[in-house]
Protein backbone atom coordinates (compact mmCIF):
# COMPACT_ATOMS: atom_id res chain seq x y z
CA UNK A 1 0.00 0.00 0.00
CA UNK A 2 3.19 1.80 -0.11
CA UNK A 3 4.73 2.02 -3.48
CA UNK A 4 5.82 4.99 -5.80
CA UNK A 5 5.44 5.60 -9.23
CA UNK A 6 5.71 8.12 -12.00
CA UNK A 7 5.08 8.68 -15.29
CA UNK A 8 7.93 8.26 -18.33
CA UNK A 9 8.14 11.76 -19.26
CA UNK A 10 7.34 14.86 -17.44
CA UNK A 11 6.84 18.56 -18.87
CA UNK A 12 8.99 20.72 -18.10
CA UNK A 13 7.34 22.64 -16.21
CA UNK A 14 10.02 25.28 -15.31
CA UNK A 15 10.33 26.32 -18.44
CA UNK A 16 6.44 26.30 -19.04
CA UNK A 17 5.81 27.78 -15.69
CA UNK A 18 8.85 30.51 -15.54
CA UNK A 19 10.34 29.41 -11.99
CA UNK A 20 12.80 26.55 -10.52
CA UNK A 21 11.91 23.90 -8.20
CA UNK A 22 10.01 21.60 -10.15
CA UNK A 23 10.96 17.86 -10.94
CA UNK A 24 12.17 17.14 -14.67
CA UNK A 25 13.27 13.85 -15.82
CA UNK A 26 16.43 13.36 -18.06
CA UNK A 27 16.67 9.70 -20.10
CA UNK A 28 20.06 9.83 -20.16
CA UNK A 29 20.73 6.42 -20.77
CA UNK A 30 18.41 2.97 -21.68
CA UNK A 31 15.89 2.62 -18.41
CA UNK A 32 17.82 4.92 -16.22
CA UNK A 33 16.98 8.36 -15.57
CA UNK A 34 17.98 11.42 -13.92
CA UNK A 35 15.70 13.21 -11.76
CA UNK A 36 16.65 17.06 -12.07
CA UNK A 37 15.80 20.19 -10.23
CA UNK A 38 17.16 23.05 -12.37
CA UNK A 39 20.50 22.24 -12.56
CA UNK A 40 20.52 19.93 -9.16
CA UNK A 41 20.52 16.10 -9.42
CA UNK A 42 17.90 15.06 -7.13
CA UNK A 43 18.04 11.20 -7.99
CA UNK A 44 18.89 8.67 -10.66
CA UNK A 45 15.99 6.19 -11.19
CA UNK A 46 15.33 2.62 -12.87
CA UNK A 47 12.87 1.78 -15.32
CA UNK A 48 10.71 0.18 -12.29
CA UNK A 49 9.43 3.59 -11.31
CA UNK A 50 7.94 4.13 -14.46
CA UNK A 51 7.67 0.60 -16.32
CA UNK A 52 3.78 -0.79 -14.98
CA UNK A 53 5.26 -4.18 -16.34
CA UNK A 54 8.59 -4.40 -14.92
CA UNK A 55 7.25 -3.20 -11.81
CA UNK A 56 4.71 -6.06 -11.91
CA UNK A 57 7.51 -8.35 -12.70
CA UNK A 58 9.56 -7.57 -10.07
CA UNK A 59 6.71 -8.22 -7.56
CA UNK A 60 5.60 -11.41 -8.66
CA UNK A 61 8.71 -13.03 -7.38
CA UNK A 62 7.03 -12.07 -4.04
CA UNK A 63 3.82 -13.39 -4.54
CA UNK A 64 2.29 -9.58 -4.79
CA UNK A 65 -0.50 -8.97 -7.23
CA UNK A 66 -1.71 -5.54 -6.24
CA UNK A 67 0.30 -2.62 -5.69
CA UNK A 68 -1.50 0.83 -4.29
CA UNK A 69 0.72 3.93 -6.07
CA UNK A 70 1.05 7.29 -5.68
CA UNK A 71 3.99 10.01 -7.04
CA UNK A 72 7.57 10.32 -5.27
CA UNK A 73 7.34 13.15 -2.28
CA UNK A 74 9.87 15.86 -4.56
CA UNK A 75 6.34 15.86 -6.70
CA UNK A 76 4.35 17.53 -4.68
CA UNK A 77 5.07 21.13 -5.88
CA UNK A 78 3.19 22.49 -2.82
CA UNK A 79 5.85 25.29 -2.98
CA UNK A 80 4.11 26.65 -6.71
CA UNK A 81 1.38 29.04 -7.79
CA UNK A 82 -1.54 27.71 -6.51
CA UNK A 83 -3.12 27.37 -10.28
CA UNK A 84 0.51 25.56 -11.37
CA UNK A 85 0.22 23.41 -8.25
CA UNK A 86 -2.79 22.09 -9.60
CA UNK A 87 -1.64 21.81 -13.44
CA UNK A 88 1.10 19.19 -11.80
CA UNK A 89 -1.42 17.66 -9.97
CA UNK A 90 -3.82 16.88 -12.58
CA UNK A 91 -0.99 15.57 -14.78
CA UNK A 92 0.13 13.11 -12.31
CA UNK A 93 -3.72 12.07 -11.48
CA UNK A 94 -4.71 11.87 -14.92
CA UNK A 95 -1.37 9.57 -15.95
CA UNK A 96 -2.43 7.29 -12.38
CA UNK A 97 -6.12 7.31 -13.85
CA UNK A 98 -5.08 5.90 -17.41
CA UNK A 99 -2.78 3.06 -14.89
CA UNK A 100 -5.33 1.84 -12.82
CA UNK A 101 -7.89 1.77 -15.76
CA UNK A 102 -4.96 -0.60 -18.08
CA UNK A 103 -4.25 -2.84 -14.88
CA UNK A 104 -7.68 -2.48 -12.25
CA UNK A 105 -6.59 -5.62 -10.64
CA UNK A 106 -2.66 -4.85 -10.15
CA UNK A 107 -2.91 -1.05 -9.26
CA UNK A 108 -4.67 1.21 -6.83
CA UNK A 109 -4.16 5.05 -7.24
CA UNK A 110 -3.87 7.48 -4.78
CA UNK A 111 -3.40 10.87 -6.04
CA UNK A 112 -1.96 14.52 -5.22
CA UNK A 113 -3.28 17.88 -4.64
CA UNK A 114 -2.24 21.20 -4.79
CA UNK A 115 -2.54 21.47 -0.76
CA UNK A 116 -1.30 25.12 -0.72
CA UNK A 117 -4.20 26.48 -2.03
CA UNK A 118 -7.03 23.91 -0.26
CA UNK A 119 -9.79 24.80 -2.32
CA UNK A 120 -7.81 24.03 -5.65
CA UNK A 121 -7.46 20.96 -3.40
CA UNK A 122 -11.03 20.07 -2.75
CA UNK A 123 -11.78 20.87 -6.33
CA UNK A 124 -9.33 18.25 -7.25
CA UNK A 125 -10.33 15.78 -4.64
CA UNK A 126 -13.81 15.19 -6.84
CA UNK A 127 -11.81 14.64 -9.81
CA UNK A 128 -9.63 12.22 -8.28
CA UNK A 129 -12.79 10.24 -7.07
CA UNK A 130 -14.16 10.53 -10.82
CA UNK A 131 -11.22 9.45 -12.14
CA UNK A 132 -11.39 6.24 -10.02
CA UNK A 133 -8.77 6.50 -7.52
CA UNK A 134 -9.25 5.48 -3.96
CA UNK A 135 -7.23 8.01 -2.19
CA UNK A 136 -5.13 11.17 -1.79
CA UNK A 137 -1.32 11.33 -0.16
CA UNK A 138 -0.26 13.81 1.54
CA UNK A 139 3.19 15.23 2.85
CA UNK A 140 3.72 15.47 6.46
CA UNK A 141 3.91 19.73 6.83
CA UNK A 142 2.61 21.58 3.23
CA UNK A 143 5.76 23.95 3.21
CA UNK A 144 5.90 24.02 6.85
CA UNK A 145 2.41 24.51 7.94
CA UNK A 146 0.85 21.69 10.07
CA UNK A 147 -1.62 19.59 9.47
CA UNK A 148 -3.47 20.23 12.09
CA UNK A 149 -4.38 23.94 10.26
CA UNK A 150 -7.51 25.08 9.96
CA UNK A 151 -7.21 25.88 6.57
CA UNK A 152 -6.67 22.00 5.81
CA UNK A 153 -10.16 21.34 7.43
CA UNK A 154 -11.75 21.56 3.87
CA UNK A 155 -9.52 18.58 2.79
CA UNK A 156 -10.12 16.35 5.56
CA UNK A 157 -14.04 17.36 4.95
CA UNK A 158 -13.82 16.53 1.80
CA UNK A 159 -11.65 13.31 1.75
CA UNK A 160 -14.57 11.91 4.26
CA UNK A 161 -17.51 12.76 2.23
CA UNK A 162 -16.49 11.41 -0.88
CA UNK A 163 -14.83 8.31 1.05
CA UNK A 164 -11.05 8.70 -0.53
CA UNK A 165 -8.12 7.50 2.04
CA UNK A 166 -5.42 9.32 2.94
CA UNK A 167 -1.34 8.47 3.01
CA UNK A 168 0.53 11.01 5.05
CA UNK A 169 4.38 10.67 3.96
CA UNK A 170 7.20 12.19 5.27
CA UNK A 171 8.81 14.85 3.43
CA UNK A 172 10.27 18.20 3.48
CA UNK A 173 12.41 17.01 6.47
CA UNK A 174 12.70 19.14 9.52
CA UNK A 175 16.29 20.04 10.26
CA UNK A 176 17.37 18.93 6.64
CA UNK A 177 19.56 21.94 5.83
CA UNK A 178 21.82 21.35 9.22
CA UNK A 179 22.27 17.82 8.60
CA UNK A 180 23.62 17.26 5.30
CA UNK A 181 26.24 14.38 5.61
CA UNK A 182 25.14 10.91 6.67
CA UNK A 183 22.05 10.51 4.92
CA UNK A 184 20.21 11.89 7.89
CA UNK A 185 16.92 13.66 6.60
CA UNK A 186 15.92 10.32 5.60
CA UNK A 187 17.14 8.45 8.76
CA UNK A 188 16.38 10.76 11.47
CA UNK A 189 14.21 13.66 9.79
CA UNK A 190 11.43 11.39 8.25
CA UNK A 191 11.03 9.42 11.36
CA UNK A 192 10.68 12.59 12.96
CA UNK A 193 8.21 14.42 10.34
CA UNK A 194 6.06 11.37 10.46
CA UNK A 195 5.96 11.72 13.99
CA UNK A 196 5.13 15.57 13.73
CA UNK A 197 1.98 15.11 11.75
CA UNK A 198 0.42 12.45 14.00
CA UNK A 199 0.79 14.49 16.88
CA UNK A 200 -0.37 17.72 14.79
CA UNK A 201 -3.27 15.81 13.40
CA UNK A 202 -4.12 14.29 17.03
CA UNK A 203 -3.56 17.14 18.98
CA UNK A 204 -5.48 19.31 16.69
CA UNK A 205 -8.04 17.21 17.26
CA UNK A 206 -8.80 16.37 13.22
CA UNK A 207 -9.92 12.81 14.03
CA UNK A 208 -12.75 14.27 16.22
CA UNK A 209 -13.62 16.85 14.05
CA UNK A 210 -13.74 14.30 10.88
CA UNK A 211 -14.30 11.11 12.69
CA UNK A 212 -14.45 8.70 9.39
CA UNK A 213 -11.83 10.42 8.09
CA UNK A 214 -9.00 6.99 6.96
CA UNK A 215 -5.62 7.77 7.41
CA UNK A 216 -2.39 5.91 7.04
CA UNK A 217 0.69 6.77 8.12
CA UNK A 218 3.60 5.67 6.38
CA UNK A 219 6.75 3.87 7.62
CA UNK A 220 5.09 2.37 10.91
CA UNK A 221 4.34 6.03 12.16
CA UNK A 222 7.98 7.21 12.36
CA UNK A 223 8.98 7.69 15.61
CA UNK A 224 5.31 8.20 16.96
CA UNK A 225 4.72 4.48 18.34
CA UNK A 226 7.79 4.04 19.46
CA UNK A 227 7.89 7.17 21.86
CA UNK A 228 4.14 7.53 22.73
CA UNK A 229 4.91 7.07 26.37
CA UNK A 230 6.79 10.27 26.41
CA UNK A 231 4.05 11.90 24.02
CA UNK A 232 1.47 11.04 26.42
CA UNK A 233 3.78 12.07 29.29
CA UNK A 234 3.72 15.51 27.54
CA UNK A 235 0.30 15.38 27.32
CA UNK A 236 -0.24 14.89 30.92
CA UNK A 237 2.08 16.88 32.67
CA UNK A 238 2.01 19.72 30.65
CA UNK A 239 -1.88 19.91 29.40
CA UNK A 240 -1.60 23.58 29.41
CA UNK A 241 1.41 23.22 26.29
CA UNK A 242 -0.43 20.16 25.05
CA UNK A 243 -3.97 19.45 25.63
CA UNK A 244 -5.13 22.88 24.28
CA UNK A 245 -7.20 22.19 21.33
CA UNK A 246 -7.88 18.62 21.85
CA UNK A 247 -8.85 16.95 26.07
CA UNK A 248 -8.17 13.05 24.72
CA UNK A 249 -5.18 11.45 25.72
CA UNK A 250 -2.95 10.40 22.38
CA UNK A 251 -2.89 7.24 23.30
CA UNK A 252 -6.19 6.11 22.22
CA UNK A 253 -5.93 7.16 18.96
CA UNK A 254 -3.99 4.33 18.56
CA UNK A 255 -5.48 1.57 16.68
CA UNK A 256 -8.00 4.40 14.75
CA UNK A 257 -5.69 5.45 12.40
CA UNK A 258 -3.33 2.71 10.08
CA UNK A 259 0.23 2.26 9.48
CA UNK A 260 2.31 0.63 7.19
CA UNK A 261 4.70 -2.28 8.10
CA UNK A 262 7.76 -0.83 7.07
CA UNK A 263 10.29 -1.34 9.96
CA UNK A 264 13.03 -3.67 9.11
CA UNK A 265 13.34 -4.94 12.38
CA UNK A 266 11.30 -7.73 13.81
CA UNK A 267 10.74 -6.66 17.31
CA UNK A 268 9.50 -3.44 16.39
CA UNK A 269 6.87 -4.93 14.03
CA UNK A 270 5.90 -7.02 17.15
CA UNK A 271 5.50 -3.82 19.23
CA UNK A 272 3.26 -1.46 16.09
CA UNK A 273 1.11 -5.02 16.25
CA UNK A 274 0.78 -4.94 19.84
CA UNK A 275 -0.46 -1.20 19.84
CA UNK A 276 -2.06 -1.04 16.53
CA UNK A 277 -3.85 -4.13 16.53
CA UNK A 278 -3.30 -6.80 13.16
CA UNK A 279 -6.44 -4.75 11.03
CA UNK A 280 -5.10 -1.43 11.44
CA UNK A 281 -0.86 -2.39 10.26
CA UNK A 282 -0.55 -2.66 6.44
CA UNK A 283 2.15 -4.39 4.11
CA UNK A 284 4.09 -0.90 3.08
CA UNK A 285 7.09 -1.56 0.73
CA UNK A 286 8.32 1.90 -0.29
CA UNK A 287 9.00 -0.15 -3.68
CA UNK A 288 11.21 0.67 -5.77
CA UNK A 289 13.77 3.20 -3.43
CA UNK A 290 16.84 1.45 -1.49
CA UNK A 291 15.56 2.32 2.08
CA UNK A 292 12.05 0.64 1.52
CA UNK A 293 11.30 -3.55 1.96
CA UNK A 294 12.38 -4.57 -1.34
CA UNK A 295 11.84 -8.10 -0.04
CA UNK A 296 8.36 -7.83 -0.16
CA UNK A 297 6.59 -9.35 3.14
CA UNK A 298 9.55 -11.53 3.40
CA UNK A 299 10.45 -10.66 7.25
CA UNK A 300 6.84 -11.26 7.86
CA UNK A 301 7.29 -14.47 6.81
CA UNK A 302 10.16 -15.41 8.74
CA UNK A 303 8.41 -13.71 12.47
CA UNK A 304 5.92 -17.42 12.42
CA UNK A 305 3.00 -15.00 13.18
CA UNK A 306 -0.40 -16.35 13.54
CA UNK A 307 -2.04 -16.83 9.93
CA UNK A 308 -4.77 -13.97 10.76
CA UNK A 309 -2.57 -11.93 11.53
CA UNK A 310 -0.12 -12.41 8.45
CA UNK A 311 -3.33 -11.87 6.14
CA UNK A 312 -4.53 -8.84 7.97
CA UNK A 313 -0.86 -7.16 7.06
CA UNK A 314 -0.61 -8.41 3.63
CA UNK A 315 -4.34 -7.96 2.16
CA UNK A 316 -7.21 -6.94 5.27
CA UNK A 317 -6.28 -3.60 6.52
CA UNK A 318 -5.51 -2.48 3.16
CA UNK A 319 -8.96 -3.21 1.88
CA UNK A 320 -10.63 -1.41 4.80
CA UNK A 321 -7.97 1.30 4.75
CA UNK A 322 -9.16 1.67 0.98
CA UNK A 323 -12.60 0.79 1.45
CA UNK A 324 -12.80 -2.19 -1.20
CA UNK A 325 -13.26 -5.74 -0.97
CA UNK A 326 -10.80 -8.63 -1.99
CA UNK A 327 -13.52 -9.60 -4.93
CA UNK A 328 -12.38 -6.73 -7.22
CA UNK A 329 -8.92 -8.17 -7.51
CA UNK A 330 -9.75 -11.61 -7.61
ZN1 LIG B 1 7.55 6.39 0.43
Amino acid sequence: MHSHIIPKNLPDWEKKFGYEGFIRLEHHKPNWANMMQGDNFFREINHNCWDPEVRMNEYEKYATQVQVVCTIPVLFTYFSKPQDGLEVARFLNDDLANLVNKYPKNYIGLGSLPMQDPELAVQELFRIKELGLKGVQIGSNIEDKNLNEPDFFPVWEACEKLRLAVLVHPWNMMGKKNMKKYWLPWLVGMPAETSRAMCSMIFGGIFDKFPNLRVNFCHASGSFLSTIGRIEHGYNSRPDLVAVDNSKNPREYCGHFWVDCITHDQDMLHYVLKMQGSKRVTLGTDYPFPLGDLEIGEFINRMNLEKSVVEDIFCNSTLEWLNLKKEMFI
